[in-house]
């Protein structure tokens, strides 16, 4: 029997690669995982965590404002760029170091190098030039902003990873995209007081959402100041005396401190030795991986953002639990990919979770929707002109509820929730035999007819 370095070799130290690696060592694996940047990975070092806490600061100059109604004088605010970025880097740097005390604390050996692949079992580790060997391999090494090669003045933009270090708070933004990044920074900027534009190639933001909810966001963030160009490109991006110049293809010019590209994520997969391995990659460069996360070669997996599956933090997570099962204890699961409850942390929030009304009309003969929209409580003595949008998608031969969906504060966490309702199959009759919890929000999901 060939004698392995380790049990389990990790490329990748984010959401799905340390996940495995902590787990894998906790149950006496031998283990060892590679980051080349910092371990936590997007979602912890530039993605969901400081992103949420950019929401969290962008909407105190809303609350200034409301206090007002409610009989509050507040001072005059101002906001420091600095000390944000400041505070956040603090909060980071606490995260990552969790991140390392976990995987020391289960006995996986951390390494802060480039990991490529030699051959199935063998990988080289860059920094050092030495190879290791490892009788399982995962490869969870996410995916980087994709770049928009073709844009001339494409290298004078920034991507979602630089905005989290932007030495000063610009005073105006582009923001090219309607995706989910898009439209948050979008959001962040206005609430610190920045003039942006959000340029969309197509007709309505947020393609893959609910109609209702897309159009709703969209009228809301125009209300708020926020410049939306649908049905817009940009030609070109070019230095200009005091800042940037955008060429749009249908709406002239735009000055712009910054433009920020938000079209997409595309996988890590170069030069990661895939070849050299045997590992099958697709025309778009992700990992191409069977039911269970196994890639071409029998003992290499891959999970997360590198495989093009669903690009989100808990779905990374979940395959690197069902990779554990199916591994390590002779229990083999299949990630499962249905139904899953996503937010857009936008101003105001998008929860949703299962098929869209358009969705669903595909897919059921006869489908029901249940539609509610009205001023949140808090907006009459705030005087602020604002909406709530929920909608329940209910498939009528089964009485199930099929999607759910809502615009508005909360929303998040209001989904969180609606996801166990779809997955344990609640029909509208469990909506409706529910008991309203009043005053909330929420409680209009249980009372629409
Ligand atoms: P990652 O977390 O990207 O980790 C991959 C790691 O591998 C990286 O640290 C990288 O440095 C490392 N690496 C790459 N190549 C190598 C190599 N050869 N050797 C060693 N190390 C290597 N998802 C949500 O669910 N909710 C959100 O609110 C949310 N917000 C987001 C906001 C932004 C701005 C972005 C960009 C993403 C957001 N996401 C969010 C998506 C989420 O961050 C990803 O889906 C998740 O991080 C994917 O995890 P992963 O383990 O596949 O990859
Ligand atoms: P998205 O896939 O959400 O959006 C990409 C956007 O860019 C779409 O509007 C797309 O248009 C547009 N686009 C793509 N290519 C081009 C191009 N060549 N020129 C102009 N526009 C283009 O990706 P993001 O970059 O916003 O985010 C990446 C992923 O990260 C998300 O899909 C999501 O999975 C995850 N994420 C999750 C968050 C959350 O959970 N809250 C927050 C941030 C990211 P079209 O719609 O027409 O295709």
């Amino acid at each position: 029997m060939t004698a392995y370095d380790y049990d389990l070799f990790v490329i990748g130290g984010g959401s799905g690669g340390v996940r495995s690696a902590r787990v894998a060592a906790a149950l006496g694996k031998k283990v060892a995982i590679a980051e080349e940047y910092r371990y936590g990975g997007t979602c912890v070092i530039r993605g969901c965590v400081p992103k949420k806490l950019f929401v969290y600061a962008s909407q105190y100059r809303e609350h200034f404002e409301d206090a007002a109604g409610f009989g509050w004088t507040v001072g005059e605010s101002t906001f420091d760029w600095k000390r944000l970025i400041a505070a956040k880097d603090a909060e980071i740097a606490r995260l990552e170091g969790l991140y390392k005390k976990g995987l020391s604390g289960a006995n996986a050996e951390i390494l802060e190098t480039r990991a490529e692949l030699v051959d199935r079992h063998t990988v080289r580790l860059v920094s050092s030039g030495k190879t290791v060997t490892a009788k399982t391999i995962v490869i969870a090494t996410g995916g980087t902003p994709n770049l928009h090669p073709a844009l001339p003045g494409h290298n004078l933009c920034i991507t979602s990873n630089e905005a989290f270090h932007l030495e000063e708070l610009p005073r105006s933004i582009v923001i090219v995209g309607g995706g989910y990044i898009a439209v948050e920074f979008a959001n962040i900027f206005h609430g610190l007081g920045v003039e942006t534009t959000l340029v969309y190639r197509g007709a309505e933001i947020l393609s893959r959402f609910d109609q209702d909810l897309r159009h709703g966001l969209h009228e809301a963030m125009v209300a708020k100041g926020i410049k939306i160009q649908c049905h817009d490109m940009l030609k070109s991006v070019a230095k200009g005396k005091d800042g940037l110049i955008v060429e749009t293809l249908n709406n002239g010019t735009i000055d712009a401190d910054v433009v920020m590209l938000a079209i997409g994520r595309v996988p890590n997969s170069l030069g990661l030795g895939l070849e050299a391995a045997g590992v099958e990659t697709n025309a778009q460069g992700a990992i191409v991986v069977d039911d269970y996360s196994r890639t071409s070669v029998d003992n290499i997996y891959a999970l997360g953002d590198v495989t093009d599956r669903v690009q989100l933090t808990p779905v990374a997570i979940h395959e690197a639990m069902c990779f554990i099962e199916t591994e390590y204890k002779n229990n083999p699961t299949k990630p499962d990919h249905e139904t899953i409850a996503t937010a857009v942390f936008s101003q105001p929030e998008i929860g949703t979770v299962g098929l869209s009304e358009e969705e669903a009309g595909k897919r059921y003969s006869d489908v029901e929707v249940y539609r509610a929209q009205f001023r949140p409580m808090k907006a009459t003595l705030s005087g602020r002109a604002e909406k709530m949008i929920m909608k329940l998608i209910v498939d009528a031969a089964s009485r199930k509820v099929v999607g759910a969906h809502i615009l508005g504060h909360d929303a998040g966490e209001m989904a969180q929730l609606l996801g166990i309702t779809l997955k344990a199959g609640c029909t509208k009759d469990d909506f409706d035999r529910t008991m309203a919890l009043h005053p909330t929000a929420a409680e209009e999901l249980v009372t629409m007819y």
